[in-house]
């Protein structure tokens, strides 16, 4: 857990909605058919256009952990990136490492497409039921260890939909820099 102080300049805190955000790619948090859901999925789906559904509708779907890519049609972002939380289920089910394999998947998928900034949603904190501050910790703690190899990403925004996530994202960044 050292030098993690150039990747942890790479990374925002920003409240507020993940749709209306200016990056070369939003992360979605969906489900296993990408076929739309509620939550951030909704409002993606919803901001993007039905030409979003129908691009999903020819994935089949995306195992946990796993992320796929897709265009961003009416959004300001150039591409979404779709990755599968893993649902809550106590901690034993292997939902760190899942949730890892989430943040982890999706640097990989932007800078394999030649992006370099890129937003996160808070992966499973709503509907799947993962309690934000461990869920905090493994986004943190995840896409700063990728950053230190990934140096084509420039700017990673953590989105945080209300206050209380926003100052565990702080707290987490906090905490590798000190
Ligand atoms: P999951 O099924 O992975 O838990 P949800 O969409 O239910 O996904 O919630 C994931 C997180 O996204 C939650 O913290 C929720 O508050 C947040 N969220 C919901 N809508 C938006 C939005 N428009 N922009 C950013 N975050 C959002």
């Amino acid at each position: 857990m050292d030098n993690y102080g150039a990747a942890v300049e790479r990374i925002e805190v920003v409240t507020g909605d993940i749709t209306k955000m200016t990056v070369d790619v939003i992360v979605n948090a969906a489900n296993n058919s990408l076929l739309g859901g509620g939550g951030v999925d909704g409002a993606i789906h919803r901001a993007a256009g039905h030409g979003l559904l129908t691009e999903c509708e020819g994935l089949g779907g995306c195992p946990t952990g796993q992320a796929k890519i897709t265009g961003a049609y009416e959004l300001p972002a150039k591409a979404v990136i779709h990755t599968v939380g893993p649902v809550w289920q106590g901690g034993d089910n292997r939902e760190a490492d899942l949730l890892a394999a989430c943040y982890r998947n999706s640097l990989q998928l932007a800078v394999d497409a030649g992006h370099s900034s890129i937003a996160f949603p808070a992966i499973s904190c709503g509907v799947y039921g993962y309690p934000q501050g461990p869920a905090s910790r493994v986004a943190v703690t995840t896409i700063a260890d990728e950053l230190r190899h990934l140096g084509q990403i420039s700017r990673v925004l953590l989105v945080a939909y209300d206050d209380s996530m926003a100052s565990l994202y702080r707290r987490e960044l906090a905490r590798l820099t000190h």
